[in-house]
C-alpha cells in the first residue's frame, strides 16, 4: 500500500516506538509518587517537557501542558480564554478552521451568547487581512487562528496576526497542528499566547498532544482535579504517549530542514505529474503560501469520494477533503470559503506526504490517478463533458 494520507495521521516513528516501549513494563511510575520509580517517571517527563519546548522554541519548558491532542488543547484554550475575561464576549476565527474549533465555537454561539466573527479566506485560501482588522476590538476574548490549513496546506501569516490581536488586549491561539514538525517555529519571538499540537500528525501516537500556554496567560482549566501539569491539565500523565512525543519533537527538529526539501519535490512532482496528465483540475491553493507536504487537486465533474475507493482498489490511499467530514456528504467548508467551482468542489482529492513517502510512492500514484479519473468521468452523471475525451486520450484506457 502506499499512503498518501499524512494530514489525517502518520505511522509512529519506530525509533518513538522504542523510546516508548520500557514506559509499560519497566519505568512504569507515577511521576507523582515519592519512590524510585516515579522520579524515573518524572526524569523522563522532564526530558518530554524539554523536547518539545525546543521544537517550538518556546522560552520555558513549564509553559508546555501535555494532553490529548489537538481538539483537547483548542477546546481548552478558547474556553480559558472565555472565563479569564467574562466581559469580553467575542471570538474571531477564520473560514477554514478545523472542527475542534468550528464546532466549538457554534456551541457558544447557539448556547452561550458569544459573537462568533467569521474571516473570510480568498480563491487562493489567503486570509482577508482588512476584515480581519475589522472585527479586532476590546470586546474579542480570543483569536484562534490556524497556523496551516489541514485540507490544503494554505500557511496563515500567525505571528503577524498574534501582534494585531495584542493591540486590543486579546488573546491570541493558533491550531497548529498541521504546522508542527513542518514549519521552523520560534514562539519566543511571537506574541502567541496559546499554541495547540497533535503527536500523531508528526509520527508520535495518537491521543497525545500538549497545549503551549505563554507563562504571562491567567489559565483556567476546565478539567478540575490533582496538581498534574501544575493544575492546568490534571489526570495522571499518559507517560507513554509523552515520552514518545518528545521522541517525535527531537527527530522533527533535527531532520525537519532536509525532510522539507525532499517530501517538497516529491509533492511538486506529484502535482505536476497530475496536473499535466488531467485536464479541467485545478491544484487547491497552490498559489498561496504552503506546508510542503499537501496536495489537493479539485477534479471536475467527478465525486472525489469515487476516487477515493478507485484510488484505494489500486493500492493508494489518500483522502477527499478532510478526513473529519468523511460520513458527511456536505462539501468540504474549507474548499467553498476557498470558492473552488461548484462543479470541482466535489471533486477534491488531498495528496499528503510524510517522513515515510518514497520516489516509488509518487511514481505510482502518478500512473494511477489518470486513468482512474478518465474512467470516472466517461460514466458521469454530470452535465458538461468536455474534457472527458481527452482526458480519456491522454491516459489511453
Ligand atoms: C488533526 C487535526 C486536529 C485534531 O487533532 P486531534 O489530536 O486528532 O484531536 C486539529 N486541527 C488540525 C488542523 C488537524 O489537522
Amino acid at each position: 500500500m502506499v499512503y498518501l494520507d499524512a494530514n489525517a495521521t502518520t505511522a509512529v516513528d519506530p525509533r518513538v516506538v522504542d523510546k516508548m516501549l520500557p514506559l509499560f513494563t519497566e519505568t512504569y511510575g507515577n511521576p507523582s509518587s515519592k519512590h524510585g520509580f516515579g522520579e524515573a517517571a518524572g526524569a523522563a517527563l522532564r526530558r518530554a517537557r524539554e523536547q518539545v519546548r525546543a521544537l517550538l522554541g518556546a522560552e520555558q519548558a513549564a509553559e508546555i501542558v501535555f494532553n490529548s491532542g489537538g481538539t483537547e488543547g483548542a477546546n481548552a484554550a478558547i474556553m480559558s480564554a472565555l472565563e479569564a475575561s467574562p466581559r469580553r464576549r467575542e471570538i474571531i476565527i477564520s473560514a477554514v478552521e478545523h472542527p475542534a474549533v468550528l464546532a466549538l465555537c457554534a456551541w457558544l454561539e447557539k448556547n452561550k451568547g458569544i459573537r462568533i466573527h467569521v474571516i473570510p479566506v480568498d480563491r487562493e485560501g489567503w486570509l482577508d487581512l482588512a476584515a480581519y482588522k475589522a472585527a479586532l476590538s476590546e470586546r474579542v476574548a480570543v483569536v484562534s487562528i490556524m497556523w496551516a490549513n489541514n485540507e490544503t496546506g494554505v500557511i496563515f501569516p500567525v505571528p503577524e496576526l498574534a501582534e494585531q490581536a495584542k493591540e486590543f488586549g486579546a488573546l491570541f491561539h493558533t491550531d497548529a497542528v498541521q504546522a508542527v514538525g513542518k514549519l521552523p517555529i520560534d514562539l519566543k519571538a511571537t506574541e502567541i499566547d496559546m499554541l495547540s499540537l497533535s503527536g500523531h500528525k508528526f509520527h508520535a501516537p495518537k491521543g497525545v498532544g500538549a497545549l503551549y500556554l505563554r507563562s504571562s496567560v491567567r489559565f483556567k482549566p476546565q478539567l478540575k482535579g490533582g496538581h498534574q501539569e501544575r493544575g492546568r491539565r490534571p489526570g495522571t500523565e499518559n507517560m507513554p504517549g509523552i515520552v514518545g512525543l518528545g521522541a517525535a519533537a527531537e527527530l522533527a527538529a533535527a531532520h525537519m530542514d532536509d525532510e522539507n526539501v525532499r517530501v517538497r519535490a516529491l509533492r511538486d512532482r506529484l502535482e505536476q505529474g497530475i496536473l499535466a496528465e488531467v485536464g479541467q483540475c485545478v491544484a487547491v491553493g497552490a498559489g498561496a503560501e504552503r506546508l510542503p507536504n499537501t496536495s489537493t487537486i479539485a477534479f471536475s465533474f467527478i465525486e472525489g469520494e469515487s476516487i477515493v475507493l478507485l484510488l484505494d482498489r489500486a493500492g493508494i490511499a489518500v483522502s477527499m477533503g478532510s478526513a473529519c467530514s468523511v460520513g458527511s456528504f456536505e462539501p468540504s467548508h474549507v474548499l467553498t470559503a476557498m470558492h473552488v467551482a461548484k462543479e470541482a468542489v466535489r471533486g477534491a482529492v488531498r495528496f499528503s506526504l510524510s517522513r515515510d513517502t518514497t520516489e516509488a510512492d509518487i511514481d505510482r500514484a502518478i500512473a494511477a490517478v489518470p486513468p482512474i479519473v478518465a474512467k470516472l468521468r466517461a460514466i458521469s452523471p454530470f452535465g458538461s463533458q468536455e474534457g472527458a475525451p481527452q482526458a480519456l486520450d491522454q491516459a489511453h484506457v
